[in-house]
Order: C-alpha cells, then sequence, then structure tokens
C-alpha cells in the first residue's frame, strides 16, 4: 500500500463512489488499457449517469455511446447486466461476489474487483498481474494455465487480503504486477526482492510457466467498399450469431482468385474498380487481413433486408476492423 500511494494509477473514484460506475469502470478496463479508457468512460456516464438509465436504453444507443473501445461483447454484456440488475436487484449493483458472477460477462475476476472496490468485501481479485506477480513471489513452478495450479495461487491472494481497505489492495496487487513485476520485472527497484522467492533463486525471468498459448487464427478476407452515383455506401448486417453479431459492416467474402465471383456466390453482382489497400485487425484469437476493393453495385440483390445504404458510414457504428477501412479514402 505505500508503493501504491506514491506509484499506483490511481483512478477517478470517490471513496463512496457509485457502485454501478465502478462496475463499468472494471469492465471496461477488461483488455483495455486505464488511458484509453478514461475518456470512454466519462462520455459513458455522461451519457448514462445512473444503472437505471443504462437499463431502459436501447442496443444502439449503447453500442453508439461504446464506439471505438472495441470488444463490443462487452457492451452488450453490460447492457444485459443492467437489465437483469433492474429486474432483480431493485436497480442496483449486488453486493456478493457469487451473485455478480451470475451476471452477463462477469467472471471470478471482475467479480471480486467490483464486490472488493465497490463494497470492501473478501474477495481476491486476481488478474494476469496479480498472478504473474504472486507466482514469482512464491516460486510456483506450476503452469498457470492449470486450474490447479491457479486454485493454489487464488488462494494465496485471499490469504493476503486485509481486514478492511479489499478494493485499494487489490488495484495495489494488480498495478504492482503490471508497473514492477511486470513481463520483464524490475527487480532492482522492487521492494519484495527480499523476499521474493523467484528472485532469491533466480529464475523470476523463467516465471509464470505457461504452456499451450495458441497463436492467433489468420482469415483473409476481401471487403468492397460499393458506392452509388451519390456516394453513399454500401452496408451489410452481419448475422444474429457468432463474431460481430449483428454489426453493420462493409461486404466481404473469403479471399479469393476472382473477387467478382466471390461476391456474386454470395449475391452481389459486382463491378470491381481497384484495390484499396489492406487492413490488419487482431481480435483475441483472430488476425483478420482484409483485403479492401473499391467497388460498383451492378444489380441490387434480390434479398436487400440486410443491406443499407448510408451517407456517410464514418457516423455508422461500424466495428473498429471496418473503421479502418474508411481511414483509407
Ligand atoms: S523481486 Fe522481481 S520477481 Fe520478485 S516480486 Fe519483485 S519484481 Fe517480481
Amino acid at each position: 500500500m505505500e508503493w501504491f500511494d506514491v506509484h499506483g494509477r490511481h483512478l477517478p473514484w470517490r471513496p463512496d463512489e457509485d457502485p454501478y460506475r465502478i462496475w463499468l469502470m472494471v469492465v471496461m478496463l477488461q483488455q483495455t488499457r486505464v488511458e484509453t479508457v478514461l475518456p470512454y468512460y466519462e462520455r459513458f456516464v455522461m451519457t448514462f449517469p445512473t444503472l437505471p438509465e443504462l437499463a431502459a436504453a436501447d442496443d444502439e444507443a449503447v453500442l453508439a455511446a461504446w464506439k471505438g473501445l472495441g470488444y463490443y461483447r462487452r457492451a452488450r454484456n453490460l447492457l444485459a447486466g443492467a437489465r437483469e440488475m433492474a429486474a432483480s436487484y431493485n436497480g442496483r449493483v449486488p453486493e456478493a461476489p457469487e451473485a455478480l458472477e451470475r451476471l452477463p460477462g462477469v467472471g471470478r475476476y471482475t467479480a471480486a474487483a467490483v464486490a472488493s472496490i465497490a463494497f470492501d468485501a473478501p474477495a481476491a481479485a486476481v488478474d494476469g498481474n496479480v498472478l504473474r506477480f504472486l507466482s514469482r513471489f512464491f516460486a510456483e513452478t506450476g503452469d498457470i494455465g492449470n486450474a490447479k495450479v491457479r486454485a493454489r495461487l487464488e488462494t494465496l491472494a485471499a490469504s493476503l487480503l486485509p481486514a478492511s481497505g479489499r478494493g485499494l489492495h487489490n488495484q495495489a496487487a494488480m498495478d504492482f504486477g503490471a508497473l514492477v513485476c511486470a513481463p520483464v520485472p524490475h527487480c532492482d527497484t522492487c521492494p519484495f526482492s527480499g523476499a521474493c522467492a523467484a528472485f532469491s533463486q533466480g529464475i523470476q525471468a523463467d516465471l509464470p510457466k505457461k504452456t499451450g498459448k495458441t497463436a492467433p487464427l489468420t482469415e483473409h478476407h476481401l471487403v468492397a467498399r460499393i458506392r452509388d452515383d451519390s456516394g453513399r455506401t454500401l452496408l451489410h448486417r452481419r448475422p444474429a450469431t457468432g463474431l460481430l453479431a449483428n454489426f453493420w459492416e462493409l461486404p466481404n467474402v473469403v479471399q479469393a482468385e476472382d473477387p467478382a465471383a466471390a461476391f456474386l456466390s454470395a449475391g452481389l453482382n459486382l463491378e470491381i474498380l481497384a484495390e484499396l489497400g489492406e487492413v490488419r485487425h487482431v481480435f483475441t484469437h483472430r488476425l483478420w487481413v482484409l483485403h479492401v476493393v473499391s467497388a460498383r453495385l451492378i444489380r441490387q440483390p434480390a434479398d436487400f433486408s440486410r443491406y443499407q445504404w448510408c451517407a456517410d458510414p464514418h457516423e455508422a457504428t461500424l466495428p473498429r476492423a471496418f473503421s479502418k477501412i474508411l481511414e483509407l479514402d
């Protein structure tokens, strides 16, 4: 805590902060850096200042407020969670980690972080940074991808919780893992070096042990930037299930040698005009390589129900992979 007072990343919470805002921030911080999150957080709470206001919002408004943060599944889960809290918890964030864990998109870590920060609940929030720190401090040489090893480290984390101020303790441990016991550890400035088992054995660079990490799957797609005579862009709504479900996108197909034939077999009769470039986008386990062409629609598809012409696609809530393409203009 002494280290955290001086070096910690203090988030914009007052001691009596609304648990809704804490839940929102913890969800936003999943997979996204603090500096990136802060302006989005401010904008989101201006739009939806309270949990009941979020619960009453429609999907499009919430996705628009989330636009730019990526990982849109988090926004959908947030809205579903708010609706569930409105229906089952009187419009309030439940205090028990077990109840939080039953909300959509809330795992063990998020439940513990929210419960400890908002309600001082005795729950250890063990993210990747804390796991790394603890595995080194206790010289845990087992694979942290193994459930038993992970459970062992989570039990150790719980045993270190103080009698009060658990939320700050959890934040301190996470920040310490992120900033000092980082992937390349800063042992020379670490206040724990005298007690750290990995450091005393000189094995800190080898920990934590993690095997079985799979490389992201690479997928190549052809994407068409189709404009009509008045400059409008054709958008397509993605399927109702799977990755980026129901989002608007630029029409695309799996890459093929003959782009016009590939689009035709997907129901779009196009004249390919020019190659515009290549855009790459990384998801958690997937890399999309998008080969972009400009094109003209020769004939409108018989079923146009999942298409629309859009005067300004910059204003549409396109996933980041596709809004990057607009930057090719
Ligand atoms: S001494 Fe090094 S390995 Fe051990 S806790 Fe500190 S930074 Fe991490």
